[in-house]
């Protein structure tokens, strides 16, 4: 596929990238999350309300501004991006993105482009994916059994989600499944996720649920902490404490009776803001500073005011200078509030 980049400077004429951009806190911010769309063809009961109001189209970075910025990350020292959403796979034309993104894997000025899926559309794009220098990906998905996956997903096909994941593995990328964890849903289903995905060489990775914006349920109902879930594992598996580690903040630990990776991540139960090394970027070219906190810097005025990146790098360093120390999640028992207004789906988790 050519690039759409047109008259912009390609991956390989950029600038090596410098030291990385280092926070108030001593943290250095080398991993760039950018959610491409708002939009997902999934309704995830934990995500988003049924009738979801999306951003007008208008509002939307294009490609070419979403390359630039990522770009621009890149010159900073970012030496990781993820392709979120929404449902990234859903946005127009994603793959010219990626590819163009890929050339900065190549040429060695970036370690890792991958991304997070509902895996719905992988198996149409998952050996481009790997062309494109993607190694590794993520896969949301909270349960095997069909009936159970239509329920929380609201819209999802759990057939192409399998052959999703399918394609991608026989394409030689490495899959990382992600369930939430949710009370009287999936708690006894855990220990099958997992053996299903070790038995393809997949790590598993439990996330506590998170809560970020207004949605049908009452989050209280499903809240599972993980101390719980690592409990009730701990009665059938033998599992190890492992330092592994992806540059996330989940804790790994090895399970014997699989020989495969399990991650936990406990957003409500632990602070895991100490090793943060990451910014979000929305599709509207919002950066987000910390997924906790609703702070944020508008970087689509800089890159829009000059076709020079001077006040766009301006824009990124003060907004790295606000980059808070944690995150104060709570799901509030009085008032069944988010802590955080805004849905997961604009951030990408
Ligand atoms: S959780 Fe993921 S798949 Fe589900 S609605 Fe949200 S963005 Fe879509």
């Amino acid at each position: 596929m050519n690039s759409f980049l047109g008259s912009l400077p390609k991956a390989d004429t950029l600038t090596e990238s410098k030291a990385p951009m280092v926070d108030p806190f001593g943290r250095a911010v080398t991993y760039l999350r950018v959610s491409v769309t708002d939009r997902c063809d999934f309704r995830c009961t934990y995500c988003m309300s049924e009738h979801m109001t999306f951003l007008p189209k208008k509002d939307l970075l294009t490609l070419e501004e979403l390359n630039r910025l990522c770009s621009a990350f890149i010159e900073k020292g970012v030496r990781k991006i993820r392709l979120t959403g929404g449902e990234p796979l859903v946005r127009k034309n994603i793959m010219h993105l990626v590819r163009d993104l890929g050339r900065h894997v190549q040429a060695g000025r970036l370690d890792e482009l991958t991304l997070t899926t509902n895996g719905s559309q992988l198996a149409n794009h998952a050996a481009e994916l790997h062309d494109c220098g993607v190694r590794r990906i993520n896969v949301s998905l909270d349960t095997l059994d069909p009936d159970k996956f239509k329920q929380i997903t609201r819209w999802g096909d759990f057939s192409k989600v399998m052959a999703g994941i399918d394609a991608a593995l026989a394409a030689g990328i490495k899959i990382k499944l992600n369930a939430v964890a949710l009370k009287d849903f999936n708690e006894h289903e855990i220990p099958e996720l997992m053996r299903f995905a070790h038995a393809r060489g997949m790590d598993l990775t439990v996330i506590e649920t998170m809560p970020m914006g207004e949605i049908e349920e009452d989050r209280t109902d499903r809240y599972l902490p993980l101390s719980q879930v690592r409990a009730s594992l701990a009665q059938q598996f033998t599992l190890d404490d492992i330092g592994y580690q992806t540059g996330g903040p989940a804790r790994y630990v090895h399970v014997k009776e699989t020989g495969g990776r399990l991650g936990f991540i406990t957003p409500m139960t632990h602070n895991f803001c100490e090793s943060c090394n990451r910014v979000r970027l929305t599709c509207t070219g919002t950066l987000y500073m910390c997924l906790g906190q609703d702070d944020a810097a508008d970087l689509r005025t800089a890159l829009r005011a000059s076709e020079d990146n001077a006040l766009l790098s301006q824009a990124i360093d003060d907004a790295i200078l606000r980059k808070p120390k944690g995150h104060d999640f709570i799901i509030d028992r009085t008032h069944k509030r988010p802590a955080v207004a805004r849905h997961m789906s604009v951030t990408g988790g």
